[in-house]
């Protein structure tokens, strides 16, 4: 079945209700029907919901959402995307396991690599997104995982998932993708050779700035490890955000689409503003990776990036500017949101570390709404022109 219809169609068996739509499932536990049943269900012999900590019929219904449209076979569902990240990770790593990761990851991915992990003994390299011909030499004996996000946050620059995919097969090692900014709509990387994908539902997936949740789908196997690990940790999403996301589900093709429309416009603005330099999105030509994007994203996604001239405080004045668009942090949202990552987001890691993971002083990442792109073009214009 088609995408779409799969996104409407995924639904948690009826009730004797026969409602239409799937109900809120709001309880903690199950109940079972003899001591026996008790036994077998614990066992695993029986596969149905014992406790929501483990599974729900919400958090199911999303998650199977989640693996069709991603082409896995497997999934659980986090609270956030961060529990996401970092349950993935600390379920598969063991002490003294090394972990190669792109340097541009979002924020607090950077803080799990170079904060928490060496607490454990896990170790990792980075390598710089232009240079991803270089990972091949940062390969050691411990190295188990390659992490990476494409298009990455905040820079929007795209990295080559087949190339990607082809270097862990090689080594033997487990290729996982942030697959947040894309979403499944327009970018599926286990076509590409990916053993896990995660996703922020935060975002694209929720669209409309209401709740928070995380998915990491993919390899049977490592699923296990993860569910596990989760089930024993207690990261579980809510049933009522699974709820809200499966919903969001449903309209994420044409919401993502009718994005994607307005991003490209507002790229295209950009790039006959004077004042902005070095406008990214990926289904620009002028992206240094346009080629990479069109070979693996249906479209460009709905985050585009450039670097207003004048730095750090040329990034204020034009934050001060906005009179429509939002000044927030998240995105993926109907509302447009501008940030100025030097001075926000960004701005606790060194110049120097910032400069590494692509976040020059003046860039600005708008995620585009679905607002009149007119008016977000107005808003942008105006803003811009209060710089000069
Ligand atoms: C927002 C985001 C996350 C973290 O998601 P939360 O739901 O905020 O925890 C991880 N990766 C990327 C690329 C993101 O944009």
């Amino acid at each position: 079945m088609h995408f779409e219809t799969e996104a409407i169609r995924t639904q948690t068996e009826r009730s004797q209700y026969l409602e239409h739509s799937t109900p809120l499932y709001l309880t903690s536990s199950y109940i079972f029907e003899d001591a026996e049943d008790m036994r077998a269900s614990f066992s695993e012999e029986k596969d149905r919901n014992i406790y929501s900590r483990f599974t729900n019929p919400n958090t199911s219904e999303f998650v199977e959402k989640i693996a069709k449209m991603e082409g896995a076979e497997a999934g659980y569902a986090f609270a956030t995307g961060m529990s996401a990240v970092f349950s993935t990770l600390a379920a598969l790593l063991n002490s003294g396991d090394h972990v190669i990761s792109a340097r541009a990851v979002f924020g607090s991915t950077h803080s799990l690599f170079t904060k928490y992990f060496p607490k454990w003994n896990i170790s990792h390299s980075y390598f710089n997104v232009t240079d991803v011909e270089d990972i091949e030499s940062l390969i050691k004996p411990e190295t188990k995982i390659i992490f990476a996000e494409t298009p990455t946050n905040p820079g929007v620059e795209v990295l080559d998932l087949e190339f990607l995919g082809k270097v862990a097969k090689k080594h033997n090692l487990i290729l996982i993708i942030d697959n947040c900014f894309a979403t499944p709509w327009l970018q599926n990387p286990i076509k590409f050779g990916t053993q896990l994908v995660i996703h922020s539902a935060t975002k694209m997936i929720d669209g409309q700035g209401r709740v928070l949740g995380g998915v990491t789908v993919g390899d049977p196997e490592l699923i296990r490890e993860i569910y596990l690990f989760s089930r024993n940790t207690g990261p579980a999403l809510s049933p009522f955000n699974a709820w809200v996301l499966s919903k969001s589900l449903e309209t994420l093709p044409v919401r993502l689409d009718k994005h994607c429309e307005n991003a490209e416009k507002v790229a295209e603005f950009l790039e006959g503003e004077p004042n902005a330099e070095n406008v990214r999105y990926p289904f620009l030509k002028s992206h240094p990776q346009y080629e990479i994007a069109k070979k693996q994203m249906k479209k460009g996604g709905n985050i585009v990036s450039f670097e207003i001239k004048g730095g750090i405080e040329a990034g204020r004045k034009f934050l001060d500017a906005i009179e429509l668009c939002s000044r927030s942090a998240n995105l993926g949202d109907t509302r447009s949101i501008v940030t100025h990552p030097a001075s926000t987001t960004h701005s606790r890691l060194s110049e120097e570390d910032r400069l590494e993971a692509g976040i020059t002083p003046g860039l600005v990442r708008v995620s585009v709404g679905l607002e009149h792109v007119e008016d977000v073009i107005n808003d942008l214009k105006q803003a811009l022109a209060a710089v000069k």
